[in-house]
């Protein structure tokens, strides 16, 4: 039996999708590459809900948090990274690193960025050229509501850069009707494929910022990699095989339907939070803020995340993920991101709960899982 990944990402792929891994090489610069790269970037729109342009770079998701900084931003620009986790943080540090001059604004882990905080942010640092936003904070389990912040950070005139990374493919984002500036994605979260592929969505203001933007960039060049991708080909060695894949699994996403993939992450979600809570884990999120893809709860007294990771690894093949930084030892993370379904929740609920009863917790009564 293959082993229940219930880690955020990488999460587990399709056998049609790792079976396109296994195609011989072609030419990345010859008509078939084109075409397949023409059909991934089709497929792409479609689930950024979006007319912009896609960037495709072989990179993971972080390489496209770079990218959106480097692209639009100049040494000294102002920026406001708000952050509710440490995916967050690392955007931010992002933007520092280049010589961005960022304000940051963190909210409390476990919970999302208030609209209202925002503006009043904004309203009493501002201007600011870049907002930076988390949709999905991974860390955490918690969704930011990107519509509402798109509402507020919008009519300040501010670039508005979103890292979906955890979130494209699975939680709605409406790249053009919320007037997101870019979107960053990878490949191995939501979409259901291999790790190595990363994304970005860019509007025509981003486009705009972007000729004057001097922050230091080669690989990441936006101009360079949109030349090529008009003549179907990638500046550089494309990871052939992972478009191969992406392909495919762009094809079953459009099949299933977005809103249908959005609905089965909805109730996914709240099957596993129903799960964990009457196993007697605490919720680490208020339902308001809970993310439909990950589900995070404190672990009882008296037993660590790692312990209870290494029984269910050890024993019964099931993988789940621990809190980061100062969560490491006070929650776990349960994946139920892409490629996922019921069944795959209940078993892992199920030996969870022998895990927890192995380390001495004591399961209240009538728990179903
Ligand atoms: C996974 C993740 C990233 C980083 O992606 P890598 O592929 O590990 O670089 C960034 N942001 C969020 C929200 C993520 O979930």
């Amino acid at each position: 039996m293959p082993l229940n990944l219930r880690i955020p990402g990488p999460t587990p792929v399709p056998d049609e999708v790792l079976a396109e891994m296994g195609r011989p090489m072609i030419n990345h610069r010859g008509p078939e590459f084109a075409s397949i790269l023409g059909d991934c970037t089709e497929g792409l729109k479609f689930v950024f809900q979006t007319k912009n342009d896609v960037i495709f770079y072989p990179s993971s998701g972080s390489g496209t948090l770079e990218s959106m900084v480097v692209n639009t931003l100049s040494p000294g620009d102002r920026v406001l990274g708000i952050s509710i986790g440490s995916f967050g943080k690392r955007f931010a540090e992002i933007a520092r690193r280049f010589g961005a001059d960022v304000t940051p604004l963190d909210f409390e882990w476990g919970l999302g960025a208030e609209p209202d905080v925002v503006r009043d942010k904004l309203r009493a640092e501002g201007p600011f050229k870049a907002v930076l936003v988390t949709h999905n904070e991974t860390s955490t389990g918690v969704t930011n509501d990107v519509r509402a912040l798109a509402d507020v950070i919008k009519p300040t005139g501010a670039l508005m850069l979103v890292d979906a990374v955890s979130s494209l493919g699975g939680i709605d984002i409406q790249t053009d009707n919320w007037g997101l500036d870019c979107v960053g994605a990878g490949s191995q979260k939501e979409l259901m494929c291999p790790p190595g592929l990363g994304f970005v969505a860019v509007s025509k203001d981003a486009w705009e910022a972007h000729k004057s933007a001097t922050m230091p960039r080669f690989y990441w060049d936006w101009t360079n990699c949109m030349a090529y991708q008009k003549r179907g080909e990638n500046p550089y060695t494309p990871p052939v095989s992972l478009y191969f894949a992406l392909r495919k699994s762009l094809q079953l996403m459009e099949q299933e339907g977005l809103q249908n993939i959005f609905r089965r992450h909805e109730e996914l979600a709240a099957y596993t939070r129903q799960g964990m809570a009457e196993l007697g884990l605490k919720p680490f999120s208020p339902p308001r803020w809970a993310s439909t893809v990950v589900s995070a709860a404190y672990t009882p007294e008296g037993i660590s995340p790692k312990q209870i990771q290494k029984v269910l690894e050890d024993k019964y093949e099931v993988t789940i993920a621990i809190g980061q930084e100062h969560l490491v030892d006070k929650i776990i993370r349960i994946g139920h991101m892409g490629y996922v379904k019921k069944e795959d929740l209940a078993e892992c609920l199920a030996c969870l709960r022998e895990a927890l009863i192995e380390l001495g917790h004591k399961v209240p009564a009538g728990a179903t899982a």
